[in-house]
Order: C-alpha cells, then structure tokens, then sequence
C-alpha cells in the first residue's frame, strides 16, 4: 500500500466515525440544534413526499451500509439534500449501494440491455 493510499484510507474512516457519531441525531426534532457540518433542509421542496411523518428540518453525514457487498459509506449531508429536495427520492429511501457498487450495477444493466436488444434482432424483432 503505498503512503497516499492509507492517508485517503485514514480520512475515510475519520468521515465514518463522524457520520457515526451523528447517527444518534433527530434530524426531525423541532428543538435539535443542527450540528457544525449540518446542511439546512428546505421543506418546500419535500412536500413530495406523501407522509404523515415529520420531515427532516436539516441534514447531517450519514452512513449507508451498501446492501450488495457490505461497505460503510458516508452519504454525505449535501448529497441528501441534493436526492430528497431536487431528485424528489422519497423520504423514506436511502442511498443503498456504495460508489463502487452503483458503478457495477450501471455497466450491468448495460450489458443486460445490450443482450436483450441483440436477442431481439437475432429473433427478427429488433429492426
Ligand atoms: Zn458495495
């Protein structure tokens, strides 16, 4: 492992261990203090979301366990608010699978749609 390796390694744990300690936060708690690195959410833009529930009042770093290999991430506060308030995700999804993972899965469903396409067009139905 080289030097710069294990440097990015080392802030990536000190991002999770952060996110980690900040997993114990009501983000929807009207009398919570946002925390230093919190990100105000803008509830206007959450009124897409069909719930009862209370809406978050700010973001803060979270970690995601990817759901496909395991993986600690930390999805970053801005990034929530990017996929809550202007991707409109629902409230109640999460990001599910590390960078890596996403990246797999996109090629995957490529090469799935490449075959399924190229299926066709041996069968005559493609044109
Ligand atoms: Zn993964």
């Amino acid at each position: 492992m080289t030097s710069s390796q294990s440097k990015s390694e080392r802030l990536k744990q000190s991002q999770l261990a952060r996110a980690k300690a900040l997993a114990g936060i009501d983000i929807t708690d009207p009398t919570a203090t946002p925390p230093p690195g919190a990100v105000l959410a803008d509830q206007k833009e959450l009124s897409h979301n069909n719930t009862y529930g209370r809406l978050p009042r700010f973001y803060v770093d979270k970690v995601v366990v990817c759901r496909h290999c395991g993986t600690e991430e930390v999805w970053p506060a801005e990034r929530q608010k990017w996929w809550y308030e202007v991707a409109k995700g629902n409230i109640n999804t999460d990001a599910v699978l590390c960078r890596a993972c996403r990246e797999i899965e996109k090629h995957r469903k490529a090469e799935a749609r490449r075959i399924h396409v190229e299926g066709l067009k041996k069968k005559g139905l493609g044109k």
